[in-house]
């Protein structure tokens, strides 16, 4: 039986159509910028994020690092959600590396922070304490439920953050789900800020690769520290190449996997023994719980899930993560649906 993959949407492969580019794509040395896909996947991607410059970077992860680096000297403070991705889940990367100082502010329910808390954490100029550099945001939020942040939301933090002299980064790993959500083009989400990160390699189906964009002045500083954690990638049009179909083609395709989650959460929410935060999805992610006096660990129902070919995220001792995604069918999702039936009934 097919696997139906709900672990998440970085299990995507590439398209025949990708594989096929990838095959016939123009090369160059990159890190001299002479790739022309990675220039023209690089000028693709500054002008639908409404940047002026992008950079190729190998991962999501490396793209906030660079960021990071490029925004926050030695020292310097970052602002951060709680629940954010680049504090949770990036190997402390800011701090192992960049010697970065890192404060964290409680992510709202809806993934965002409040005005309130950014102003009291933004430090004052005293020798005893950091010296408050740059915020960080993230649209999808992933741990607070694949939730959007907003056009005026971005804006307020954007506008806010510039009076007072500090920067504003965005975690957008999903933003073109969070665009296609809110019916919106990404550059509205994303041209307000100082620097954005986007994945290929997720939703969007490339096999690897990920966009940071931002100012010229800033890209070329983003550049040298790209060097610096060993991220030049030489003849990297091949990945690029896989990009710019993902770019051209499957950003509107997006709407499909809200759908689909959507129905997945409307055929559990009818299993008895589960608990779905109310509300539909918000885009490709599914949050759900065991209900109380069900006798199994998330871990145990996953692995009889296991056995009919349905693999999902196990995100705590009685709670799950499902992820919508381009090579999950409505066949899939009504496996899923019974997969679970049968394991809790
Ligand atoms: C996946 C993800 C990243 C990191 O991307 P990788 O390519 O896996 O390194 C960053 N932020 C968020 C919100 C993500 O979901």
């Amino acid at each position: 039986m097919d696997i139906i993959d709900l672990r998440s949407d970085t299990v995507t492969q590439p398209t025949p159509e990708m594989r096929e580019v990838m095959a016939r794509a123009e090369v160059g040395d990159d890190v001299y910028g002479e790739d022309p896909t990675v220039n023209r996947l690089q000028e693709l991607a500054a002008g639908m994020t409404g940047q002026e410059a992008g950079l190729f970077v190998a991962s999501g992860t490396m793209g906030n690092l660079a960021a990071v680096l490029a925004h926050c000297g030695r020292g310097d403070e970052v602002i951060v959600g709680n629940k954010a991705h680049t504090f949770l889940y990036e190997a402390g990367g800011v701090s192992a590396l960049g010697g970065v100082h890192s404060s964290q502010l409680p992510n709202q329910p809806d993934g965002s922070l409040r005005l309130e808390d950014l102003a009291a954490a933004i430090r004052p100029d005293d020798a005893h304490m950091p010296i408050t550099r740059l915020i960080c945001l993230e649209n999808t939020h992933n741990r607070c439920g694949g939730t959007c942040q907003t056009v005026e939301y971005t804006l307020r933090v954007a506008a806010f953050t510039h009076a007072r002299g500090l920067a504003v980064h965005l975690d957008g790993a999903r933003l073109f789900n969070a665009a296609v959500a809110l019916g919106v083009a990404a550059k509205d989400l994303a041209g307000a800020v100082d620097s954005v990160t986007f994945c290929l390699s997720k939703g969007l189906c490339a096999p690897v690769g990920s966009l940071l964009c931002g100012s010229r002045a800033f890209i070329h500083k983003a550049h040298r520290v790209r060097k610096l954690l060993g991220g030049g990638m030489r003849q990297a049009g091949v990945l690029a190449a896989a990009g710019i179909v993902a770019l051209e083609t499957m950003v509107d395709r997006l709407a499909d996997d809200h759908l689909r989650a959507r129905q997945l959460a409307d055929g559990l929410r009818q299993v008895a023994g589960l608990d779905l935060a109310p509300g539909s999805p918000a885009t490709n992610m599914v949050f759900l719980r065991l209900a109380d006096g069900i006798p199994l660990s998330a871990r145990d129902v996953a692995t009889r899930l296991k056995e009919s070919s349905i693999l999902v995220g196990v995100t705590g001792e009685r709670q799950f993560r499902l992820v919508t995604h381009y090579w999950v069918s409505d066949e899939g999702v009504d496996r899923a649906v019974e997969a679970f039936r049968s394991v809790l009934n």
